[in-house]
């Protein structure tokens, strides 16, 4: 496997190997690896000749007061796991190397943006964007793999590259949890052992609320308040919000028709925890 901190590295491999008709998938990630990487780092493996993880906390995507400095990091960790994995390249750069000194341009999804996280992190997923978009630029991928823990910003990168006529098929990949339910995350790293215990209850209101849905209940308010009251009932967790809306424009719906997401943020003392589903 090869690691390197610069794109000129990442480029000439990428133009080496389309020269060599191989294909390309690439793994978005900030390090701090888990199983929830895994999966989509196995799944780049099947379906690609040629494998990029990026580690990169990527600084644009994170507000004043967020957890920029203390996000978990552990390269060697990561080295450790892609390489057992079968990545052929790891792409590890500063943020000097990624944003030169004038950096002024940037991409954004509007309307998508805005709801769910969007409320509480205004600049977040134009940060994602815009280093995704490098990202995909740099790796010339033909397939990124997204995982559904990040709904939203799953269905931003889709709309992006839909929007902006990119060519690399977005792949989502299903939420992998720990064996009693909580979402895998780097920041469950931040969870003290009664905290983390809390942060159970993130899955146990979803859990709830996926199964109204399934039996028919069509009103999202209903299915909100179920939720909300689970939550509640944990002293530790304190509610950022609790939404229902289509799955393609991640508006608001008021009943359940068609597609919708079901997704959740909630501050289990200092750390904010968000989770989803699908129905
Ligand atoms: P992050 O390093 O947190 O930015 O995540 C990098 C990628 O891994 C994103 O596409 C995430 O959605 C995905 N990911 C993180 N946690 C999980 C998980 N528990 N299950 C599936 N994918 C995940």
């Amino acid at each position: 496997m090869i690691r390197t901190e610069f794109i000129a590295d990442v480029k000439k491999l990428v133009r080496e190997w389309k020269s060599a008709g191989l294909s390309i998938g690439l793994v978005p990630t900030m390090g701090y690896l888990h199983e929830g990487h895994a999966s989509l780092i196995k799944k780049a493996r099947e379906e690609n000749d040629r494998v990029i993880v990026s580690d990169f906390v990527n600084p644009i995507q994170f507000g004043v007061g967020e957890d920029l400095e203390s996000y978990p990091r552990d390269f060697e960790a990561d080295c450790n796991l892609c390489e057992s994995l079968g990545v052929d390249l790891i792409f590890h750069p500063s943020p000097e190397e990624m944003y030169l000194p004038g950096f002024h341009s940037h991409v954004g999804v509007d309307t998508l943006s805005t709801n769910l996280c969007g409320k509480s992190r205004p600049i977040h997923f134009n940060g994602v964007c815009t280093v995704v978009t490098k990202l995909f630029n740099i790796s010339e991928a033909d397939r990124a793999y997204f995982g559904q823990k990040d709904a939203q910003q799953l269905c931003i990168v889709k709309r992006m590259v839909r929007d902006l006529n990119m060519n690399i098929s977005i792949i989502g990949c299903p939420i992998i949890r720990e064996d009693d339910g909580l979402a895998k995350s780097s920041r469950n790293t931040y969870l003290n052992a009664e905290e983390r215990q809390a942060a159970l209850i993130l899955h146990k209101a979803l859990t709830k609320g996926e199964e109204l849905v399934k039996s028919g209940e069509t009103d999202a308010s209903k299915v909100k308040q179920a939720i909300t009251d689970i939550i509640n009932s944990e002293p530790l967790a304190k509610i950022d919000y609790v939404e229902i809306v289509d799955a393609s424009e991640l508006q608001a719906v008021e009943t359940i028709n068609g597609e919708i997401l079901c997704a959740i943020a909630v501050y289990i003392g200092k750390t904010r925890l968000i989770d989803n589903f699908f129905a």
